[in-house]
């Protein structure tokens, strides 16, 4: 079947998309275990870009766990395909000109590495928010971590799977050590030059 699918050449490029949008289009992808504050910065990212005009989607557990992944588990191996299908999701979006923030856990560097495949090394910025399990757990926001003490969820990562931390992230984040506001400037600061704001 897949010798047969034969790429049309469409005659509006991503190049065009992103010199009417007069800004480039790149992934920002943010990695930790749940509860470390990927959301919450990702969040704050974005309505810092969207005030200056730059277009943005954001991807998140919500959004596509309940849809596009619905049929998932937590298996490492579904894991995986979650993963890959974010990716590919991101790089159509990358593709339409968007500057795509992802907040997933994704433990595996494996996983992570497929995605710079996918997406292509220059459109991904990998952001590591590096908080530990005793502070993630201490929050609790989702009240996560207490189920998986019961033995209510398994294959919680942190507690009973593992988190494959990034060895050479573009930015690194200890929000135990950083405000959310010092975080997102930090992050800001990074990304400025790769917008090439037109
Ligand atoms: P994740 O998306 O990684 O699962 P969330 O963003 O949903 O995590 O939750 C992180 C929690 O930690 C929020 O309640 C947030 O207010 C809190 N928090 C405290 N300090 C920080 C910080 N410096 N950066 C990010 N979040 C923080």
């Amino acid at each position: 079947m897949k010798e047969n699918i034969i790429a049309h050449n469409y005659q509006v490029s991503k190049a065009d998309r992103q010199e009417s949008n007069k800004h480039n289009s790149f992934l920002l992808w943010f990695t930790g275990l749940s509860g470390s504050g990927k959301s919450t910065i990702a969040n704050v990212v974005e309505q810092e870009l969207h005030k200056t005009g730059i277009k943005t989607y954001t991807l998140d557990g919500d959004n596509v766990r309940k849809g596009l992944n619905n049929d998932l588990t937590f298996a490492p191996e579904d894991r995986t395909e979650n993963i890959r299908r974010i990716a590919e999701t991101a790089n159509l979006m990358v593709d339409a000109g968007l500057v795509v923030l992802a907040a997933f856990v994704s433990p595996y560097k494996k996983d992570r590495d497929n995605i710079k495949n996918i997406v292509k090394d220059v459109n991904f910025v990998e952001i590591f928010i590096n908080t530990s399990v005793e502070e993630c757990e201490r929050r609790d926001v989702k009240g996560l971590y207490k189920k998986a003490r019961a033995g209510e969820i398994k294959n919680m990562t942190g507690i009973s799977a593992p988190y494959e931390a990034p060895e050479n992230p573009d930015i690194e984040i200890k929000t135990e050590n950083q405000t959310v506001e010092e975080a997102v400037q930090e992050i800001i600061k990074f990304i400025i030059p790769k917008l090439n704001r037109q």
